[in-house]
């Protein structure tokens, strides 16, 4: 071995012993364990988004070879479902699992960051988000709550909900009690009905002995476990208040920061493949829920253009206001109303033009 060999040898050791010993302590992910405790929004285990939680514990925990370990907590289990936001905020918690929606009252902005009625598709949001300024402003409105976000999920398109009479114009609407939280019940409150903001767990019962008159949940898959079908008569599409509901995965500003790039890239690369995953998820169960309710006979029906219509008219109101309230709800609302206008035309001529030539 010559001396200029020997020379890289031992240099090659040194480095592997240097690795090893722990110079170098934010490359070497085997020799570090961190614990971090993940709080939710969801019931534990609950299907669809407490599963998505599950397994973006699970991709982070995989990808880090265990070295940053990830423990999910289910609602209530250490806070409410809507104590998730301050407590990891606040450091209680590293990460959270949840809706943007839900923090409105921390930050009229937030809304646009889960979905808004007719709003965009979940693949318009994620085009936004992860290719327009979407996440960019995101990032900015979670900034002062000491806040990182990443989409981490989406439910696609939900349904229309359970309704007990049928809804033939919007004169229909007009008294409705309903089960609408967030902005689609700003909506539905305009257009003359009452809106309810109820747990998930208080929606059957609530129906069933006629406290309200309809309801909205999610879709096939999270409906039928909670039976709904035998509350209401009538099956309602689409989905017009939740057209593309992201998820998010919230993470504590000084944890991430303290991490090392490569567990960094381990959490965004594992909130993105925890996002293809939900709506993957979401639409192989929803057909099969479908089906199922469709063998059940259960009346499936589609709102009238003109319901719809007013509707959306009365969306567009509410988002106008909505982006008046303060600089950054505006400048979110530029940014989402614009890209939305531009995508859409493409939308259109692509996958609604395809479905549409087989109607
Ligand atoms: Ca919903």
């Amino acid at each position: 071995m010559n001396n200029r060999r020997k020379f890289f040898k031992s240099l090659g050791l040194l480095s592997a012993t240097a690795l090893v010993g722990g110079l170098h302590p934010k490359n070497t992910l085997a020799k570090t364990k961190i614990k971090w405790k993940m709080v939710t929004s969801w019931p534990k285990n609950f299907p669809g988004l407490g599963a998505g939680a599950e397994t973006l514990a699970r991709y982070i925990n995989k990808l880090s070879g265990g070295s940053l370990e990830v423990k999910v907590f289910g609602a209530n289990e250490l806070v409410p479902p809507l104590g998730v936001f301050d407590f990891v905020s606040s450091g209680g918690a590293e990460m959270g699992h949840s809706g943007a929606y839900y923090w409105k009252g921390k930050t009229e902005a937030a809304q646009f960051f889960s979905s808004v009625p007719f709003g965009m598709t979940s693949q318009e949001m994620n085009s936004w988000l992860y290719y327009g300024d979407g996440l960019k402003l995101w990032e900015e409105v979670y900034e002062n709550f000491n806040l990182i976000p990443r989409p981490a999920g989406n439910t696609g398109v939900q349904m229309g909900g359970w309704f007990n009479k049928e809804i033939n114009t919007t004169n229909d609407l007009k008294g409705l009690k309903m089960r609408i939280p967030g902005l689609g019940g700003e909506v539905l409150a305009r257009a003359g009905g009452t809106p309810f903001t109820l747990a998930g767990s208080e929606i059957f019962t609530s129906l069933q002995t006629g406290v309200i008159d309809a309801t909205e949940w999610v879709g096939p898959y999270n409906d039928r476990a909670f039976g709904l079908h035998k509350a209401a008569k009538y099956y309602y599409y689409p989905g017009w208040h939740e057209p593309g509901p992201s998820l998010e995965c919230i993470i504590n500003k000084d944890a991430y920061n303290s991490l090392s790039d490569q567990h960094k890239s381990i959490i965004d690369i594992a909130c993105k493949a925890a996002n293809v995953d939900m709506i993957s998820d979401y639409m192989a169960k929803n057909y099969q829920a479908l089906e199922f309710f469709k063998r059940e006979k259960v009346q499936i029906k589609q709102f009238p253009a003109e319901v719809l219509s007013k509707l959306n008219k009365i969306s567009d109101e509410i988002l106008l206001e909505l982006s008046q309230k303060n600089n950054l709800s505006k400048k979110v609302y530029d940014s989402y109303v614009n890209f939305l206008s531009r995508v859409r035309p493409w939308t259109l001529i692509s996958e609604d033009a395809y479905l549409s030539s087989f109607k």
